[in-house]
């Protein structure tokens, strides 16, 4: 049996006919840059994350840069964030002229320590960007705490987590800024390159309109220096698709890595997600924790089935960051994870056997090479 890491295919397939109506009614409308589909999503996705605003963008990485940017984040500021995230959250940090500082994680749920972060604060610290890994919100009420205390503002990185709840609350909804990339392998993914910001703050949302738009109020009138972040109308039209089916797509993706964690339960060499207390997970990625990580692999690739490292090398470790100073040692729960993460397939449309194809394979793989 073959088990891809991703089949967007199988997801696609079912609602062809509704993606190519949508499309033609872009292309009937004219409305590529922005413009009205963009709006309609806009609205729908803020009511999905119970937010007052979003701001469609081109994608996660621009809403990462864009919140700084509205958020008054500049040159001679830290934002803190965690080492075991994907690139762009640092580079957003970098983009807007600011530091990027790194906090250890928790064990457990891999989303930033709120002790950690509290010793991390200088004079300098302005904003913090909390990580939302693998579908899971970090501990938002002691970072909130924190942030309090000391006036910075809080982005929330949730570009893996749509959906996601923290006590009850949507991701995205609990900082100044939330924001989601609608890459296509995320939960909620476009034909292409997208992302969106959500807050509840007016200045904030109107702020990020212009900046996305060449700081433009109305066109040809620019009132600051902006850039082009425009999402772009097809990709609109897909998402507006595709976000009715995101629960109902979420809810298969816990029930495939519950199947996973009860299979794998036995198994001592196996580290599986905990789902915390205040967590609704929406396991963007299943990861698991084990010895020997590259035999293992090599092993599930033995058996056709896909699985991927989230991530091999860690943001203070990266080559583009050594300027910043960090050296091995300096996160030991972070690397540890990147030394031992096998992420396994995960996405709605996953079979019974394959889920069971996937589980034999990993123990398989712990009796014959652990
Ligand atoms: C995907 C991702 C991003 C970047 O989103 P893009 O749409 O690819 O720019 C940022 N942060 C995290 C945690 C992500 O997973």
């Amino acid at each position: 049996m073959n088990v891809p890491f991703l089949d967007l295919n199988a997801h696609h397939a079912p609602l062809r006919s509704e993606f190519n109506a949508a499309i033609q009614e872009v292309i009937d409308r004219c409305a590529f840059a922005g413009g009205p589909v963009v709006a309609e999503f806009e609205e729908e996705f803020a009511a999905f994350c119970q937010c007052k605003h979003a701001i469609g963008v081109g994608s996660g990485t621009e809403a990462l840069w864009l919140s700084l940017l509205a958020l008054g984040i500049g040159p001679g500021d830290e934002v803190i964030t965690v080492p075991n995230s994907f690139m762009a959250t640092a580079e957003a940090i970098t983009y807007c002229g600011a530091r990027p500082v790194f906090v250890d994680v928790d064990a457990h749920t891999y989303t930033m320590n709120p002790e950690a972060l509290a010793l991390a604060i200088t004079a300098k610290t302005k904003a913090v960007i909390p990580v939302h890994l693998f579908g899971q919100t970090a501990d938002m009420k002691p970072i909130q705490a924190v942030a309090n205390e000391f006036g910075l503002k809080i982005i929330e990185d949730a570009c893996q987590a749509h959906g996601a709840e923290y006590k009850g609350q949507r991701a995205g909804s609990i900082g100044d800024t939330g924001c989601f990339s609608f890459y296509p392998g995320k939960n909620l993914g476009a034909f292409g390159e997208a992302g969106a910001v959500v807050t509840n703050n007016s200045e904030v949302y109107d702020k990020i309109r212009m900046l996305r738009d060449h700081g433009q109020e109305c066109r040809y009138y620019h009132s600051q220096v902006g850039w082009n972040c425009r999402m772009d109308g097809i990709q609109a039209a897909v998402l507006r698709i595709k976000l009715r089916n995101l629960e109902a797509a979420n809810q298969c993706r816990r029930s495939h890595a519950e199947h996973y964690s009860r299979a794998l339960c036995d198994l001592k060499e196996v580290i599986r997600p905990t789902i915390a207390p205040y967590a609704e997970h929406v396991f963007h990625i299943y990861a698991i924790r084990v010895p020997e990580r590259d035999r293992v692999m090599q092993h599930l690739a033995s058996r056709q089935i896909g699985c991927a490292v989230h991530y091999p090398v860690t943001i203070h470790l990266q080559e583009a960051y050594r300027s910043l100073g960090y050296t091995a040692g300096a996160f030991p729960i972070a690397e540890r994870c990147a030394s031992e993460f096998v992420s396994l397939p995960m996405y709605p449309e996953l079979t019974p056997e394959q889920l069971e194809w996937v589980t034999d394979a990993v123990r398989e793989a712990v009796s014959e090479v652990i």
